[in-house]
Order: structure tokens, then sequence, then C-alpha cells
């Protein structure tokens, strides 16, 4: 397929750890934009859940530039935590991603067992204009549990410390290709291309 003639997708996303990974699984299907690359700036998530927060920045994007926007909200949910770091994932800790592991850490130093599983989730909204009446939604979860310290330079985000369920390798120790495979991500974007198929 040559790349030039692939529609647009905006990746409604200034998060590079994400914008890699759609990079790496969706360019065989549109020619990938991030939206920093348009001028497009964040907007405040103000939404209750991961699907309006997706919806907010999907249509922001697609206003504009005027192309097709892809969404991903996600976070890591700790049941145990209340479902933290949860809508609040990548403001955690007011830091960066190694404070936010840290506070994590912290934050779970009185659990263990059971209450150290936790799961990714994603939520994916691909609008084809501002107002598209039916985005193409999918979602995806990764199950797992979180360790009592960092492992691996992979990834991004909680990777470190996130052990997805039958592996005893730590998410930031899996190869790109792994992560794509297993992850919340990796399965909502499967999703998300049986849904454009249809
Ligand atoms: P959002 O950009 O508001 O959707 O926030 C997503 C945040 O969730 C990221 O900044 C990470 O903290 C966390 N997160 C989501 N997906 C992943 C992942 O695949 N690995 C590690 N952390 C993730």
């Amino acid at each position: 397929m040559i790349r030039e003639n692939l529609p647009t997708l905006v990746i409604a996303s200034h998060n590079a750890g994400k914008i890699a990974e759609f990079e790496r699984i969706l360019s065989g299907w549109w020619r990938i934009q991030p939206q920093a690359g348009l001028g497009v700036t964040a907007i405040a998530e103000t939404g209750l859940s991961f699907i309006e927060n997706a919806i907010l920045k999907a249509r922001h994007a697609c206003r504009e530039t005027g192309y097709a926007a892809l969404a991903d909200d996600s976070g890591l949910v700790v049941p145990a935590l209340d479902g933290a770091p949860g809508l609040h994932s990548a403001r955690y800790s007011g830091g960066d991603d190694a404070s936010n592991n840290a506070l994590l850490l912290n934050n779970m130093r009185d659990l263990g067992g059971e209450d150290r599983a936790a799961f990714y989730i994603a939520v994916l909204v691909l609008m084809r204009g501002t107002e598209d009446p039916a985005p193409i939604v999918a979602e995806g979860r990764w199950y797992g549990h979180i360790a009592d310290a960092p492992r691996g330079d992979r990834g991004f985000g909680y990777d470190p410390l996130f052990v997805p369920f039958g592996e005893n390798r730590h998410a930031a120790e899996l190869s790109p290709e792994e992560k794509d495979r297993m992850s919340h991500r990796g399965i909502a974007v499967a999703q998300l291309l049986k849904h454009c198929g249809e």
C-alpha cells in the first residue's frame, strides 16, 4: 500500500508513548498524524468516565483539523484503591511517570496478594467529523497486578510496575510487538479495525 494515498487520521493525544503505539499498529490503514503537528491544543478532560473524555478529545481534534480523529482515554485501575489512579492516571502525582509510579507504590505499601490486582483500560473513539452521530467506539482491558518495585525500560506510564496476568515479566520488559498483542490498547485497536471493516 502506498502510504501517501492513505486517509489521514489525527491522533488526539499529546502522549508520546500512546502516539508511538498507534503509529506502530495503525500505519498500514491510515496516515497517522499526531495532533500537535497540526497545532491542536490539549483540552481539559472534564468527563467523569473514560468514554466521555475520549469523545471530548476526538471531537476537539476533528473540529480543529477537519480530519477524522482517534482519541484514546486510558488509565490504570486498582480496585483496592477504589479505582485510583483511574481517570487521573496521567496526572496522579502532579509530576512525571516516575513520580506517578513512586506514589502508586507508596499508596500500595500495605497491600498484598489479591489487593495488588490492577487493570489497564483503553477506550477509543474514532470520529469522522465534528458532528459524526455514530463514532466508532472500542474498549480493551489488560489484567494483572502491581509489583513491589519497577522493572524494565520499555513502554511508558505505569509499565515498569504492571505485571500482566500469566507473565513473570513487567510490561516495561515486553517487546513493543508483545505489548501490542496483549495490551488494552492492542485489544481495543483490533476491535476498532473490526468495526471499521463492517
Ligand atoms: P490520558 O492521556 O488522559 O488518557 O492518560 C493516560 C494515562 O494512563 C497515561 O499517562 C499513563 O499514566 C496511563 N496509561 C495508559 N495506557 C498506558 C500504558 O499502556 N502503559 C502505561 N501507562 C498507561
